[in-house]
């Protein structure tokens, strides 16, 4: 085999040639190799506030924020005095520490349901400790789970996922053991009949839910669905499992649960937890958490589960996190969407948001479902996603991935973004009138 040599000099072409050769696709994570909108991925450099430095030199407004994480937008300088100040006493000890307990208090304190939480490190691995909880709690074993939701990459969550799983194009993954699939009910979002019918018709040991799915875009719960979906579980002795990794910390200070005022039995966080760190948790009432061990005999454990640069980076984050954040957070995503909306609707697109997340769908009618979100157009998507790089705008290449707002995106952020959005729109259109159908 043939040996390179890494060249920090290579041009991006020459540095993606280098990376496919180590790395599947290039990358660490699908969505970043931007096939689906016909390009190669921007390496990037560096970042601060909610603007990103490619290595080239480009500079690009981003609307990607690492995915959710960044809410203060990236180098916030109490979140890097706060990660300094931890590295400087050492990066981890495997050991317990006085920061976890201030962390996990500072959750508790936040969300409703929540009354003691377990760490992990990633949300995939919370979601699937959660899974193993509610079973242990149930005695039950399947899972009920909604199409174009994403609950990490675990095995029985990965059927029917939205996220990087739908931009691939692929229903599940090869490799995943069929019994295992089998133990997963998928049922479209926003259906009631459905939900009802799998929940009423399997011992479901839990129903799990993105409260706002924002792996599909952005797709709201209808009126009522979410406390639906709670009195459905207590009928059945099915635990009701929210999957806040991205709306925890966002949508409100308690995440979708404060806002809508459902509590669920079992909660994953994750992503602004870490505040840009490898952090995540599974929170819930004391006499659920504690089946976990030491305490009780279900087992989940990790080598950093509560890192404490990740601990100091999440509370750091939270810490910033108060009444008026979330009200500056509400207004800058206002502008942003009403912006959107105008400019949308003159190319008869569609617009969905939250505080803090929103999603341009290439589609003529809502969308209420993954189905409706399979709908959209990809091809005007990726051509939109292009042409908004070349106008200096960083957005999710992906069509089922949202747009994440955050603290750092000032109204010249967001005024330059809506020039750009109506400026792209304007010049794929004119080449193709037909394209939302
Ligand atoms: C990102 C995400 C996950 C997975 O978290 P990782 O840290 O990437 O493993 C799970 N659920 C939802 C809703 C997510 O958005």
């Amino acid at each position: 085999m043939s040996r390179t040599v890494f060249d920090p000099e290579a041009g991006d072409e020459q540095l993606f040639e280098q990376a496919r050769r180590v790395m599947p696709g290039g990358v660490n994570s699908p969505v970043r190799a931007m096939g689906q909108i016909g390009r190669n991925p921007v390496f990037i450099e560096s970042a601060r506030g909610c603007h990103l430095t490619a290595r080239d030199g480009s500079e690009y407004i981003d609307w990607v924020c690492s995915w959710g994480p960044m809410i203060l937008g990236h180098a916030d300088p109490q979140v890097l005095d706060a990660v300094n100040r931890a590295a400087s006493r050492g990066l981890g000890f495997g050991a317990a520490t006085a920061s976890e307990v201030e962390l996990a208090e500072e959750v508790v304190d936040r969300m409703p349901s929540v009354e003691m939480i377990r760490m992990t490190s990633s949300g995939t691995e919370a979601a699937m400790g959660a899974v193993r909880l509610a079973r242990a709690i149930t005695g039950r074993e399947t899972l009920v789970k909604f199409s174009g939701a994403y609950h990490g990459h675990s095995d029985s969550l990965l059927v029917e996922a939205g996220s990087g799983v739908a931009t691939l194009g692929i229903p599940g993954s090869p490799g995943v053991p069929e019994q295992v699939a089998a133990g997963t009910v998928v049922v479209p979002w926003n259906d009631r009949e459905a939900v009802e019918a799998a929940v009423a018709g399997h011992k479901v040991a839990a129903l799990l839910v993105e409260p706002v799915p924002a792996n599909m875009g952005v797709v709201l719960p209808r009126e009522g669905f979410l406390a639906f979906l709670r009195e459905l579980c207590d009928r059945h002795g099915t635990l009701l499992l929210f999957d806040e990794v991205i709306t925890g910390f966002r949508l409100a200070r308690g995440g979708a649960q404060d806002l809508y005022g459902v509590n669920p039995d079992l909660t994953v966080m994750g992503k602004i937890l870490g505040g840009g760190l490898p952090a995540a948790a599974i929170g819930g009432p004391r006499r659920y958490l504690e089946h976990f061990a030491p305490s009780g005999d279900v087992y989940q454990a990790g080598t950093l589960s509560g890192n404490p640069v990740a601990v100091a980076a999440g509370l750091a984050t939270l810490r910033q996190l108060d009444d008026d954040a979330y009200l500056r957070l509400g207004d800058l995503t206002d502008r942003l969407v009403n912006g959107l909306r105008t400019i949308a609707s003159e190319h008869q697109l569609q617009v969905a948001s939250v505080p803090g997340l929103a999603t341009l769908f290439f589609r003529r009618d809502p969308v209420r479902d993954f189905a409706d979100s399979l709908d959209t157009d990809a091809e005007a998507h990726a051509r939109f996603c292009r042409g908004m790089l070349d106008r200096g705008v960083y957005l999710p290449p992906s069509r089922f991935e949202a747009w994440f707002v955050s603290l750092a995106h000032d109204e010249r952020s967001i005024d330059l973004t809506l020039e750009a959005v109506a400026g792209t729109l304007a010049a794929i259109t004119g080449v193709d009138q037909g394209h939302s159908r």
